[in-house]
């Protein structure tokens, strides 16, 4: 692909979101597009920094440690978010690293991370990932569980939560389950969900989502 049809293909991402947005009445509310660069290197994603876009997802601690402090440098206002499993061996390094960790689902998680930030006193916005569709092989928190973990989080812990982030079922209409990140999110007393990928980001939209996670609708296929 030639260097700036990633910028032709954000476009593309921005208009449907546009549309999808208002078509559900939302227009004029924000919406967060983080691009998720997993397995992309360096070279694609200097033509998305220069042109100013600020949200970037990484999925393993590791690989976003070779990529991104030296690219932070250069363009400061990076909100870089962790959207990948975090074991609490990397809890010191993610907290260094990322703006935002969306995928805190366990209390193990949760306390190391409040305990770095005690000890760092660098806090930031954190996201309780839900097992939305009650995967065996996916992460997060059981739905049913889900309120009570919020609770301690915020009470035992003083985590900042900001949310709920999920990836519902491949091959099964995601709107059902979107439905009920959102309602979690209501009861809760949360307005942040994190929702939509590529294939499923305009229905993310019309159901509310905050933010949607587009990484292949700009890179194409991951090798
Ligand atoms: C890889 C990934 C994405 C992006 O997936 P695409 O289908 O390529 O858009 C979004 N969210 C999470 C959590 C991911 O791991």
């Amino acid at each position: 692909m030639p260097e700036n049809s990633v910028l032709a293909k954000l476009d593309e991402v921005k208009d449907r979101v546009a549309r999808a947005m208002s078509e559900a009445g939302r227009a004029d509310q924000e919406i967060d597009i983080t691009i998720v660069t997993k397995t992309i290197a360096t070279e694609r994603l200097l033509p998305l920094l220069h042109q100013g876009n600020k949200i970037f997802g990484e999925n393993r601690v590791q690989e976003a440690q070779h990529k991104w402090p030296d690219l932070k440098q250069h363009f400061p206002d990076i909100d870089l978010r962790l959207i990948g499993p975090l074991q609490s061996n990397k809890v010191k390094e993610a907290l260094a690293l990322f703006d935002m960790i969306e995928t805190v689902d366990r209390p193990k998680i949760a306390q190391r991370l409040a305990a770095e930030m005690d000890k760092t006193n660098r806090r930031i916005p954190c996201l309780i990932q839900v097992n939305i569709g009650q995967e065996p092989q996916k992460a997060g928190v059981a739905p049913l569980e889900a309120l009570k973990f919020i609770k301690q989080c915020q009470s035992d812990w003083k985590l900042p939560v900001k949310g709920l982030m999920a990836i519902p079922p491949a091959n099964q209409p995601p709107a059902p389950y979107f439905a009920l990140l959102q309602k979690l999110a209501d009861q809760a007393g949360l307005s942040y969900t994190s929702m939509g990928m590529s294939g499923d980001y305009a229905i993310a939209c019309q159901m509310g989502a905050s933010e949607i996670r587009p990484g292949s609708a700009l890179f194409g296929a991951r090798g």
